[in-house]
């Protein structure tokens, strides 16, 4: 695939368009810009603290981008999709967002570990050690764990936060159980694609393993912008290696002849 007949740009949100609650300069316009042009521009985030509605509102209130929920997939999305039809009660280890995204998708949640037959980690800002004991004893009884993404941190104006992976590989360090993955670059999310992105894509992401690993796999052109958790694309590696290497989104559009 060639960056001339890309018809679809596919954006990553955390350090591609905002950065917590600032926005990536300029990423607003790009965005306009590159829609404007007739491109269809999508999102698919790992960030499971979010509905897709948090997302869209997220866009619109930080970057000024009105976009609709069919342009968004999040990593909760893809494990609610994953899971819902197979196991009767989970147990979230979660923001309020993944609970109601799992509820959209048709996942029965319970809070007693001990009725748990599945166990979803996700990031969560409210987490205590007793979530977390309680997360360990569910899997220790012989709940299936699966992790919403396994990025090991979030960008932040104040720098790397841990992320969902931190947690998830804590819950694995404690129960000796590795995670099922369900968001980028994992099988969950590439099984929602084929519907979602209709044409030849570019990805545009800060991070290697998920972003660059994703639209690899995928045999997408790919963007690496420096505007979030990766600061060299010295830092990527070579099967990662991105087609394109940007300070930030704001300059993609140039590149797609706009
Ligand atoms: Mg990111």
């Amino acid at each position: 695939m060639s960056i001339e007949s890309v018809d679809t740009v596919v954006c990553d949100v955390d350090g591609v368009i905002v950065l917590g609650t600032s926005p990536i300069p300029r990423a607003g316009e790009a965005l306009e810009a590159m829609r404007a042009a007739g491109l269809e521009v999508l999102f698919i985030t790992n960030n499971s603290t979010k509905t897709r509605q948090d997302v869209a509102d997220r866009l619109a209130e930080t970057a000024g981008y009105t976009t609709g929920l069919d342009t968004i997939i999040n990593s909760g999305w893809a494990t609610g999709n994953l899971i819902a039809e197979k196991h009767r009660a989970v147990y979230v280890l979660g923001s309020p967002g993944l609970r109601t995204t799992l509820k959209e998708t048709g996942v029965n949640q319970t809070e007693q570990w001990q009725e748990a037959d599945a166990v979803v980690v996700g990031l969560d800002f409210d987490v205590t050690y007793r979530k977390l004991a309680e997360t360990a004893l569910a899997v220790q009884n012989g709940a299936s764990l699966y992790a919403t993404n396994t990025d090991s941190s979030l960008p932040t104006p104040e720098g790397l936060y841990p992320g969902a992976g931190s947690l998830v590989a804590l819950i694995e360090t404690a129960t000796g159980v590795e995670a099922t993955p369900c968001g980028k670059p994992y099988e969950p999310m590439r099984r929602l694609l084929a519907d979602f992105v209709p044409g030849d894509a570019i990805m545009v992401g800060d991070r290697a393993d998920t972003d660059l690993a994703l639209g690899t796999a995928e045999g997408w052109v790919t963007a690496l912008v420096l505007s979030g958790v990766t600061k060299s694309v010295d830092d990527v590696p070579a099967e990662y290696r991105p087609d394109l290497v940007l300070a930030s989104i704001a300059e993609l559009p140039a590149h797609l002849g706009i």
